[in-house]
């Protein structure tokens, strides 16, 4: 604690000054967020933890109008543990990452019946629940509880950085940095405290030009002082995505009906619904595309070739379209057992991920 106060040589008195200022600026300026309790009251851990897991890898301006409406239609942990898995996915489709959402669903199980539908209040037992990690269970702990804890998102990473000018590049620098904000933690009000962090990161403390003239805590900031604040928190080289190739199969009814797939519940998209297709390898399809068209046809292939990137590839997606007689057999390549007839206006509510929804809108507006 002393080095930390001691490497801290900025203009002002040190670490301890910085929670109260803090404090004081987000009682001013805490953004009203469909999540948030006013500054002072605890929140409801269920939409805390709502919030929270929507909020990883997607921006608050997505979530907030996807939060309201997951609320309306499940609004506590007992009416999200009722509902069925196939319309938790449908209802996610678009945020991605649907492992998330497989996670929401048995979370709220697990909380419903195994906790009488109120979640735990400490980090430890917080983290045995499915889908809940160090992050979300200390965000839970703070925000709902009032616990002393510190979680520590892309936005509080990047404050902790610049208050103390670390040099280390990410991902290396994560430990100090939480040992970090650990020390700058309050010993009250620590929900307010890390939810003032997230603001301040988000509105003023941002990426690139962050307005320090507008800080409340800029005479303590050290990158400020030393002039690097904006190039901090600096980051290890990003490893380049690899491109994985296939093709997708959209076959039309007579009464228009397309032919869908769930996927497997496990892994990439899993659970979700998807136009049957070849795998997505990066190195050349073996086999002719056409040998895993799921039912015979006079396959057209489209022009336009759909791409999407994922976390860890890019993907390339050749279209394949067919019309197809209304008692077609399909193909055992296409796993019938999987595959399913769905009206062309139920698409709409179905679980399809953002990268099948481009594959049908290239195959239905052609
Ligand atoms: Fe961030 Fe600037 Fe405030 Fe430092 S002074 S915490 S760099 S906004």
């Amino acid at each position: 604690m002393q080095d930390v106060h001691m490497q801290n040589t900025g203009p002002s008195s040190g670490i301890a000054t910085i929670a109260p200022k803090l404090l004081a600026w987000y009682r001013r300026e805490a953004r009203a967020l469909p999540w948030r309790a006013p500054p002072g009251k605890l929140q409801d851990p269920y939409k805390v933890w709502l919030s929270e897991v929507m909020l990883q890898q997607t921006t608050v301006k997505t979530v907030a109008p996807r939060f309201i409406d997951f609320l309306r239609r499940w609004p506590n942990v007992h009416a999200l543990a009722r509902a069925e898995l196939g319309e938790v996915l449908a209802a996610w489709a678009g945020l991605g990452y649907y492992a998330r959402a497989r996670n929401l669903h048995a979370c709220a199980r697990a909380v419903s019946e195994s906790h009488g539908g109120r979640f735990p209040d400490t980090e430890e037992a917080l983290r045995e629940l499915p889908g809940i990690g160090a992050y979300t269970a200390s965000a839970i702990a703070a925000i709902a509880f009032g616990r002393r804890a510190w979680p520590v998102d892309g936005n509080i990473e990047r404050v902790v950085a610049r208050l103390f000018a670390i040099e280390t590049r990410l991902p290396a620098a994560k430990p100090q940095i939480k040992s970090l904000a650990e020390k700058l933690t309050p010993a009250t009000h620590a929900g307010d405290y890390a939810q003032g962090m997230m603001d301040l990161g988000a509105t003023v403390c941002t990426s690139r030009r962050p307005a320090c003239g507008l800080c409340p805590v800029r005479l303590d900031c050290l990158g400020f002082a030393k002039g690097i604040a904006e190039q901090l928190p600096y980051k290890a080289a990003k490893a380049t995505r690899p491109t994985r190739r296939g093709a997708a199969f959209v076959a039309i009814r007579k009464d228009g009906a397309v032919l869908l797939r769930e996927r497997p519940p496990k892994g990439l998209l899993g659970g979700m619904l998807e136009t049957p297709s070849t795998p997505w390898l990066e190195e050349p399809q073996s086999e002719a595309a056409e040998t895993y068209a799921p039912v015979k046809g006079s396959w057209k292939k489209l022009s336009e070739i759909v791409t999407h990137t994922f976390t860890h590839f890019h993907l390339e997606l050749a279209v394949y379209r067919a019309e197809v007689q209304p008692r077609a057999a399909l193909r055992s390549v296409a796993e019938p057992a999987r595959c399913r007839w769905v009206a062309q206006q139920d698409l709409r509510n179905a679980a399809l991920p953002t990268v099948i929804r481009k594959v049908l809108g290239s195959a239905l507006n052609c």
